[in-house]
C-alpha cells in the first residue's frame, strides 16, 4: 500500500500501544506450577517469590588474605593461629592478638578489622610470631558482614520472575534444591498460504520458500514453550477451520502468520470469525499494519501479517509481551535509548516506523545509528543485517542527520 494511502486510513488506525494494552487485558496467565531442580530452571518463570531461609553470607567473612586483628592501639599484635575458607579459626581473639585469615574464612570471634597481607610484615620473637601493620587500623575494614547480600526472611526473587543465570545462582546461594515455577505454554504455530513451499524443494511458478516459522520458530523456543508447528496450510477456509479446531483444543494460544488483512483470500480471519471470537486492528506501525486478536473457546488467537519483516516485528513488538504475559511472567516495556541519526531517514507522519538499524558508538563516544537500506516488509535481510529498530513516532515526519531519534538494541528473542 502507497504511503498516501495510508495518510488517508489514519484516522482507523490504532496506536500499537493501544492494541497492546487490549491484547494484555484480555490474558490471563496460566497458574498451574511444577517443581524442578534448580539446575533446570533457568529461563522458567517463578510460580511464587522466593523467600531466603537463611543469610547470605551466613557469617562475617574475609574480604581479602591477611589477618583478622582484634585491635588494641598496639603497634605488633601475636599471631594464634589460621582461619581458611571451609577451616575456621575457632578460639577467639583477644585484644593485642591476630590471626591469619584466607579470603570467605570465616572472620574469628573478637576480631574487629582485616588487614590485607600486603599491608602486615611478621617477625619472629620467644614468644611467637608478632605482626606489625604498616596502615592504620579501621573497625570493620575487609569484613564481608553476615546477610549483606540477602537477609534471612527476605524476597530474594518475585513472582513473575523469568530466571536469569544469576537468579539460578541466588537460589543455590540460599540452599533451596528445587523451586516451583509455572509450566511452560503450550504453542501452535500455523503459516498459511497457497504460494508457500518448504526449503529443499523445488519452486514452480508463482512460489517462493516459506520463511515465516523459521522466524517465529526460535523465538517461541527461547520462550521455553512446547510449540506444535504446521507450515503452508493451504489457503482454504474449511482446511483453516479444522486446523485452529484441532490445534485449539490442545494449546493455550495460537499463532498464525498470512491472511489475516482483508483481501479476498484472508482465510484465516474468515476461519476464526466463523469458530470464535476475533479484534482485527489496522495498526499505526510500520511494518505490520494487519493484526488480529482474539480466541477459540479457551484458546488465545495471535494473528500476524504475512509479510517476513511484519511478522517478525509484530510478533516482538506485541505477540512476545503477550505470550510473555500468558506464560505469567512480568513484563517491562523495552528499554529505548536516544541516539544520533548518522543519516537522514525516511519517514512520514501516520505510523510508528520499527526502521531497522545498525547502532555503533562513534569516535566522540556517542551512540549513532544508521539504517540498514531497503526498509520494505518483505526485505528480511534488513533484520538479518540489524542490531537495533529505530523507532520513530507515530507524528513525525522525515529524519535528518544529526537528529535524536530513539533506538532499540535487539534483545535476547532477537539474537
Ligand atoms: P498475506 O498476509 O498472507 O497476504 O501475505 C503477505 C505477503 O507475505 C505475501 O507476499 C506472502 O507471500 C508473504 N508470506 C506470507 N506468509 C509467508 C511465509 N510463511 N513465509 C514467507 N512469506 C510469506
Ligand atoms: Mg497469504
Amino acid at each position: 500500500m502507497s504511503d498516501s494511502k495510508d495518510a488517508c486510513a489514519r484516522p482507523s488506525l490504532t496506536p500499537v500501544d493501544d492494541a497492546l494494552a487490549q491484547i494484555l487485558a484480555a490474558t490471563a496467565p496460566v497458574t498451574e506450577s511444577e517443581t524442578v531442580p534448580i539446575e533446570a530452571s533457568y529461563g522458567r518463570v517463578l510460580a511464587a517469590a522466593v523467600i531466603s531461609p537463611v543469610n547470605v553470607p551466613p557469617q562475617d567473612n574475609s574480604a581479602m588474605d591477611g589477618y583478622a586483628v582484634c585491635e588494641a592501639g598496639e603497634s605488633e599484635y601475636a599471631l594464634v593461629g589460621e582461619a581458611f575458607a571451609g577451616h575456621p579459626y575457632t578460639g577467639e581473639v583477644v585484644a593485642g592478638q591476630c590471626v591469619r585469615i584466607m579470603t570467605g574464612a570465616p572472620v574469628p570471634e573478637g576480631a574487629t578489622t582485616v588487614v590485607m597481607q600486603e599491608n602486615a610484615s611478621v617477625a619472629e620473637s620467644q614468644s611467637g610470631k608478632l605482626v606489625s601493620f604498616s596502615q592504620t587500623l579501621k573497625t570493620g575494614d575487609n569484613i564481608r558482614r553476615a546477610g549483606e547480600d540477602i537477609r534471612t526472611g527476605s524476597e530474594v526473587l518475585p513472582a513473575g520472575r523469568r530466571l536469569t543465570p544469576a537468579d539460578c545462582g541466588l537460589l543455590a546461594s540460599i540452599g533451596i534444591p528445587t523451586v516451583e515455577v509455572l509450566r511452560p505454554i503450550r504453542v501452535a504455530l500455523l503459516t498459511t498460504g497457497d504460494e508457500l513451499v518448504a526449503p529443499g524443494q523445488a519452486l514452480e511458478d508463482g512460489q517462493i520458500y516459506e520463511s515465516n516459522s523459521f522466524v517465529l520458530r526460535p523465538i517461541l523456543q527461547r520462550l521455553g514453550a512446547e510449540i506444535t508447528v504446521l507450515t503452508a496450510v493451504e489457503d482454504n477456509t474449511d482446511t483453516i477451520k479444522a486446523e485452529l479446531a484441532s490445534a485449539a483444543d490442545s494449546h493455550d494460544v495460537i499463532i498464525t502468520s498470512g491472511g489475516v488483512s482483508v483481501g479476498e483470500a484472508d482465510y484465516t480471519r474468515i476461519a476464526v470469525e466463523a469458530l470464535g471470537q476475533l479484534d482485527l486492528w489496522k495498526m499505526a506501525m510500520k511494518p505490520g499494519k494487519p493484526l488480529a486478536f482474539g480466541r477459540i473457546g479457551d484458546c488465545l488467537f495471535l494473528g500476524l501479517p504475512g509479510n517476513p519483516v511484519s511478522s517478525l516485528v509484530t510478533l516482538h513488538q506485541v505477540g512476545l509481551p503477550m505470550l510473555r504475559t500468558l506464560a505469567g511472567e512480568s513484563v517491562s516495556p523495552p528499554l529505548r535509548i536516544p541516539s544520533i541519526a548518522a543519516e537522514s531517514l525516511r519517514k512520514r507522519p501516520g505510523r510508528t516506523d520499527y526502521q531497522r538499524g545498525i547502532a555503533t558508538l562513534n569516535t566522540g563516544g556517542q551512540l549513532e545509528v544508521r539504517s540498514t537500506g531497503q526498509q520494505g516488509s518483505g526485505i528480511l535481510s534488513s533484520v538479518s543485517r540489524a542490531n537495533c529498530f529505530i523507532v520513530l513516532e507515530q507524528d513525525r515526519g522525515r529524519v535528518e542527520a544529526g537528529e535524536t531519534v530513539m533506538v532499540e538494541l535487539f534483545d535476547q528473542w532477537l539474537c
